[in-house]
């Protein structure tokens, strides 16, 4: 069951601010209030999902294969594809997920250490 009052849900009704990275029909990508990197950027569908495996079961190929095309998009914008970037999602409790609406993190600008 989505949790309409989530962080990321005000963000997109535009309850609360962001630091927007880049936005259209389909995604809204903005960044980390609390950077695990020099560059940490979340990146959200604008379609109501949980997690990735909600997103993916639910939302139409078009909205999926969009907002993907949008996480390339960002990393074309921050030029981080030569240097390289890492991008996460956690999901669930066993995954960490703190914020129950589908996001990627996408991390950049140094070296990402191992996660163990
Ligand atoms: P997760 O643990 O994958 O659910 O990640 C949630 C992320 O959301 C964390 O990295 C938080 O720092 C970030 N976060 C929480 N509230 C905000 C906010 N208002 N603006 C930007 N990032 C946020």
């Amino acid at each position: 069951m989505y949790d309409k009052n989530n962080i990321f849900a005000k963000i997109l009704r535009k309850e609360i601010p962001c630091d927007k990275v880049y936005e259209d029909e389909f995604s809204l990508f903005f960044y980390d209030i609390s950077p695990q990197a020099k560059i940490h950027i979340l990146g959200i569908p604008k379609f109501t999902c949980s997690t990735f495996s909600d997103f993916i079961k639910n939302a139409e190929n078009k909205n999926i294969i969009s907002f993907f095309k949008s996480v390339q998009f960002v990393i074309n914008k921050l030029n981080i594809e030569k240097d390289g970037y890492r991008i996460i999602t956690n999901s669930g409790e066993d995954g960490g997920q703190e914020v129950p609406h589908f996001h990627v993190h996408i991390l950049a600008g140094e070296k990402i250490g191992r996660l163990r």
